[in-house]
C-alpha cells in the first residue's frame, strides 16, 4: 500500500485570497450599485511593451521556418539571454557574475520553491515575518518545518525574524543560528527595503555562520533610492554565501509569459561540493529549459528600446504608489513602503485588526486590499495596498479613503 508524503498534510489551508474573494462577492451581491476598486492585486496590469512584443513575434516566425526552428532549449538557458543578464544586471553594477552562473527558468516562484531541494533535510530555515508564503510552504513539503501551531500561526522548527515598525522592517540576526536565510528585498508584502550597508551585515553574518542567503530580488526594478543594493552581489563576500533569484514578472509584466533566473556563484561551496554543480544537475534532470520565444522576449527586455519602455511602465506603477502613500499620509494613516516597491503597508487605525480594517474599507470606501495578518503573525494590525491598479482607480480609491 502506498504512502503519501505526510508533510503535505501539515500545510494549513491557504484561505487568504479565497476569503477575500468571498467577502468581495458577498458585498457586490448586496450592493450591486457600488463600484468596488481592487487594490489588493499582486499582479501587473499593463501590457507587454512593444519592443518585447516585436521580439516575441519575430521568434514565433523563426519557429515556422525549418532553417531557424529551435527544439529543446539548453537546460540552463540560451547564451544570448544569459549574456544580456550578466552584462546588464551584474557587470554594469560592478558585480562579478559570469554567464554560466545564471540559470534561466520559468519564474521566481518555481526557483524559490525548488532551491531548498539541494539542501539537507536537517537545515533550519529563517524567514522574515511577514513573509512571501512560498519560502515556508516549500520547506514544509520537504519536512523541514516541524509542527504547525495554528493559534500562533508558526512552525516549531522555523526561525522567524519579525519585521515591524518597531525595527523599521529590518530583520535582526536571530538568536538561534539558521542554515538557510530567505530575504526578499525590496519586500513583498511590506514594500520596505534595507540599505546596502544593512545587507552587507547580513552577508557578513551568513559567511561567519556558514549559512546561505536565498535572496529574492523580484522587485529590483522598483528601487529608486541610491543606498539600496540592486543585487546581493554588490556586497563583499556574497559570492560565498548567496543565491539570488530574479523574475521578469514584475519588471516586465511577464506574469503570464513566465521567465526568471537564479544565480548560483561557482564559489558557493559546502566543503568541496559546489552548489552550482548541484543546481545544474537538478535543472538538467527536472527541467527542459524555458521556451526559445520567451527567452528572446527576455533578451528584448534588455534592449535599449525595451529598457526605455519598461522604465516608463514602472514609473506609471510608482506614480500610483505615490498617490496611495501621499493620500494615506494626508488622511492621517501611518504608511510604509511604496518608495522602492509597488506595495504600501499601512498600520491599521486604532486597535483594528487586519481583517476588521478589510471589512471597514470595503464597507465605507468600497476598496479592496489585503489583510497583513495573511502574511504572518507580525502582519497583524497592518494592511497591504498595491500600485498595480490603473491610475484613475488609484486616485478614486484614495479620494474615497480620505472621505471616510
Ligand atoms: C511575484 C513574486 C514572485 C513571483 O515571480 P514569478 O517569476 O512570477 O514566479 C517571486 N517572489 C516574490 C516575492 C514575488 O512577489
Amino acid at each position: 500500500m502506498f504512502q503519501i508524503n505526510d508533510h503535505y498534510q501539515k500545510l494549513p489551508g491557504s484561505y487568504l485570497f479565497s476569503t477575500i474573494a468571498k467577502k468581495v462577492s458577498a458585498f457586490t451581491q448586496e450592493h450591486p450599485d457600488r463600484n468596488v476598486i481592487r487594490l489588493g492585486i499582486g499582479d501587473v496590469t499593463q501590457p507587454i511593451v512593444p519592443a518585447v512584443i516585436k521580439a516575441l513575434h519575430q521568434a514565433v516566425d523563426e519557429m515556422a521556418d525549418a532553417d531557424s526552428f529551435r527544439g529543446y532549449a539548453p537546460d540552463l538557458g540560451y547564451d544570448f539571454l544569459r549574456r544580456a543578464i550578466a552584462d546588464h544586471d551584474y557587470r554594469a553594477r560592478g558585480c562579478e557574475i559570469q554567464e554560466d552562473e545564471i540559470f534561466i527558468s520559468d519564474g521566481a516562484k518555481s526557483d524559490s520553491g525548488n532551491i531548498q531541494e539541494i539542501f539537507s533535510a536537517e537545515c533550519r530555515i529563517a524567514v522574515t515575518d511577514p513573509v512571501y508564503p512560498v519560502y515556508i510552504d516549500s520547506n514544509v513539503m520537504a519536512g523541514r518545518c516541524g509542527v504547525y501551531d495554528s493559534a500562533a500561526q508558526m512552525w516549531s522548527n522555523v526561525i522567524y525574524m519579525p519585521c515591524t515598525r518597531e525595527n523599521g522592517f529590518v530583520p535582526e540576526f536571530p538568536k538561534e543560528t539558521p542554515d538557510l536565510i530567505y530575504l526578499c528585498i525590496p519586500n513583498n508584502p511590506t514594500g520596505t527595503t534595507i540599505t546596502k550597508t544593512q545587507l552587507q551585515a547580513w552577508v557578513d553574518y551568513a559567511n561567519e555562520k556558514g549559512a546561505v542567503i536565498i535572496y529574492d530580488a523580484a522587485y529590483e526594478a522598483y528601487i529608486t533610492q541610491a543606498d539600496v543594493a540592486h543585487s546581493i552581489y554588490e556586497c563583499n563576500g556574497a559570492r560565498t554565501c548567496a543565491i539570488e533569484i530574479r523574475s521578469f514578472s514584475k519588471n516586465a509584466g511577464f506574469t503570464g509569459v513566465r521567465l526568471g533566473f537564479t544565480v548560483v556563484p561557482k564559489t558557493l561551496l559546502c566543503g568541496e561540493v559546489s552548489l552550482h554543480g548541484m543546481w545544474a544537475r537538478r535543472h538538467g534532470t527536472k527541467y527542459n529549459g524555458a521556451p526559445y520565444i520567451i527567452q528572446r522576449a527576455g533578451e528584448a527586455v534588455y534592449s535599449a528600446a525595451g529598457q526605455a519602455q519598461l522604465k516608463e511602465q514602472i514609473a506609471r506603477y510608482m506614480k500610483n504608489a505615490a498617490v496611495i502613500k501621499e493620500g494615506l499620509s494626508a488622511a492621517g494613516y501611518e504608511v510604509y513602503g511604496g518608495v522602492n516597491a509597488p506595495y504600501i503597508w499601512l498600520k491599521t487605525p486604532g486597535k483594528m485588526s487586519s481583517w476588521e480594517f478589510f471589512d471597514y474599507l470595503l464597507e465605507n470606501a468600497n476598496v479592496v486590499g489585503t489583510p497583513g495578518s495573511g502574511f504572518g503573525p507580525c502582519g497583524e494590525g497592518y494592511f497591504r495596498l498595491t500600485a498595480f491598479g490603473s491610475y484613475e482607480n488609484t486616485v478614486a480609491a484614495l479620494e474615497r479613503i480620505r472621505a471616510m
